[in-house]
């Protein structure tokens, strides 16, 4: 496809800080002696040019490929919606592998288990994250046909995967990150729960148990459940299933991993479930995908959906403003698919196929500030179901819109919503919330639909010099307070927080909380509202303090369960030194 030329008259981005460092060591081109020799004007450009181009192949498209480019451009550089990482790196760069997630199977055998870690690494070279399923190796000490010795079971394999990862770096910098799963019947759960009980252990691979609600039903009941061979799908023994549950909660405690993924009822919500069984997620764990599916992924930044009432009052949120932003992310994506070259064939064939995509949204907590509304409050909790509901249903409509224009995805025919008639969409699934580690950084905003860290904090620049960086719409409720002032703001960095700060107002105490200051009951509310008008998943993480018991963990889990959640992931301050990296420091 040929080159778009950068309009003259197209205006310079606005890059904060943190964003111009993070553009240049990760998304901006360099070349072989590693000089960046692309501005993010450029790199903004490469993108949006890119992506709209696709548009030319479609006869009933209703835009037109130059002013959609323009428009995509205005769209990403006022950070009111960012693709994911690995679009922004690859898009019009001849790579073209632009997708966050992909799924990968692992079979019972040798080559099947060693072409996927040929698999993963080529994905992870690309930039993307790989989940897996390890639940169809058969169990530890089992015996092996072909030689007549013994198995060596999943996680002596999945040690493998993770020393592969370490060695495959992602264009220079970042590592790739895994997500494992296993099956609770397995007969090999006790030691996958363990797995990462020694600090370090498998530190390229977040883990879930994958549980199933038979066995919910027997933790309720206090019963025993069935293990099952996978290789011969007979029953060989039993758990209390208590018990387990018990020592994942353990686990979680001590270290965080592994996290807990309700599988029911992620195949319960499998759209196109004639093409098999769900058996895993992304790394992250926010995108369930069909063995050699992928999907990317795109955020939009609420915190630029707010609309100022008259005098300062009546302040909402800009839902015209919204609706525009989500049908032009939606085009955006469906055309990522489009411009995506995946490094598989049979990955090309499933993303063909369903066409997934998944638009989410970050800045929630800036967003809150700016209403005025405590994120640890039903208000909050409710307001997130409805901005939920209304991007998932405008995601819809504009994937209407775009089957009407394009042909609905090649296997609606034989999906759910063939089936009852719904639709046609473009797309199998519409709405995924992302982590958005990175893209919070280059949007300036606060990450996916987690509360703020902290309100302000000290970063130390290279000089050895201290600079004091806080929240905007908290400075700016400050200031309209009067109480802004330097000092207060390196005793703010100090904690992060003002909730014992008795000087300040009381109403700047109650909205401006951090993910510390709040319960986590509200943590696991805010996913579930969340969770309820998005397609795939959630990501979300129950902050806890250090101080927090075992038996709130259970609780939490339990919980999460009950609320309708996907998955659910905890951290306990203080309790892991290492994790897998979604973030901007991700190398
Ligand atoms: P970003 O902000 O960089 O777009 P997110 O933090 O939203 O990324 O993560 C979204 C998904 O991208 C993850 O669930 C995972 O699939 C993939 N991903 C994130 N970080 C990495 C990494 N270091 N290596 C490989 N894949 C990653």
């Amino acid at each position: 496809m040929s080159k778009m030329k950068m309009p003259t008259n197209l205006p310079d981005p606005i890059i904060n800080e943190n964003a111009k460092i993070v553009l240049a060591r990760r998304y901006q081109k360099k070349d072989t002696e590693g000089t960046v020799y692309e501005t993010a004007k450029e790199l903004f450009w490469r993108v949006a040019s890119s992506i709209a181009a696709e548009e030319a192949k479609y006869d009933r498209s209703t835009v037109k490929p130059a002013a959609l480019a323009r428009d995509f451009y205005d769209l990403m550089t006022s950070y009111s919606f960012l693709p994911n990482s690995p679009t922004l790196m690859n898009a019009g760069t001849g790579l073209g592998q632009l997708a966050a997630c992909f799924v990968l199977p692992v079979g019972d055998s040798i080559e099947d288990i060693f072409d996927a870690v040929k698999h993963a690494a080529m994905i992870h070279k690309s930039g993307g994250g790989t989940g897996f399923s390890f639940s169809r190796l058969r169990a530890k000490d089992s015996v092996v046909g072909s030689t007549g010795g013994v198995a060596s079971g999943p996680l002596s394999f999945l040690r493998i995967f993770n020393c592969a990862t370490e060695q495959i770096k992602q264009g220079g910098t970042r590592r790739g990150a895994n997500m494992g799963i296993l099956r609770v019947d397995h007969p090999d759960i006790l030691e996958f729960i363990k797995a990462k009980e020694r600090d370090g252990e498998l530190n390229n691979f977040n883990l879930s148990i994958g549980l199933t609600e038979a066995f919910m039903r027997a933790v309720e009941k206090n019963e025993d459940y069935d293990l099952v061979a996978p290789n011969s799908a007979t029953v060989i023994g039993s758990l209390n299933a208590r018990e387990v549950f018990n020592i994942l909660v353990q686990k979680a405690w001590e270290s965080g991993d592994p996290g807990i993924v309700f599988l029911d009822r992620i195949n319960r919500d499998n759209p196109t479930p004639t093409q098999g069984d769900i058996e895993s997620t992304n790394p992250c764990g926010e995108q369930p995908l069909l063995p050699y599916e992928a999907c990317n992924l795109g955020s939009i930044n609420l915190g630029n959906c707010y609309a100022r009432g008259h005098n300062g009052k009546d302040s909402e949120i800009d839902w015209d403003e919204l609706r525009r932003i989500v049908h032009l992310s939606v085009r955006f994506l469906d055309n990522v698919i489009d411009a995506s070259v995946y490094p598989l064939p049979q990955i090309t064939e499933m993303v063909g196929k369903n066409r997934k995509i998944g638009l989410g949204v970050m800045g929630w907590a800036d967003l809150l500030y700016q209403l005025r509304v405590p994120y640890n409050s039903q208000t909050a909790v409710d307001l997130a179901e409805r901005v939920m509901k209304f991007v998932r249903d405008e995601a819809r409509s504009a994937s209407k819109q775009l089957a009407a224009e394009r042909g609905p995805f090649p296997a609606y025919a034989e999906s759910v919503f063939g089936e009852a008639n719904l639709g046609p969409y473009r797309n199998a699934t519409t709405t995924t919330i992302a982590p958005t580690g990175t893209l919070s950084i280059i949007g300036g905003c606060s990450s996916g639909v987690e509360p703020l860290f902290a309100l302000s904090f000290v970063r130390n620049v290279m000089d050895n010099d201290k600079l004091v960086e806080s929240n905007p719409f908290f400075e700016a409720a400050l200031k309209e307070a009067d109480a802004h002032s330097p000092k207060l703001m390196e005793e703010i960095a100090k904690v992060g927080t003002i909730r014992k700060m008795d000087h300040l107002p009381e109403e700047l105490r109650r909205v401006f909380v951090t993910a510390m200051d709040i319960e986590p009951i509200w943590h696991l509310k805010m996913q579930a509202s969340f969770q309820k008008y998005t397609d795939n998943a959630v990501s979300k993480t129950v902050n806890l303090p250090n101080s927090a018991t075992k038996e709130e963990i259970w609780d939490i889990y339990w919980k999460a369960y009950e609320y309708g959640c996907k998955g659910v992931t905890v951290y306990r301050d203080g309790s892991k030194t290492s994790q897998v990296l979604c973030t901007g420091d991700g190398d």
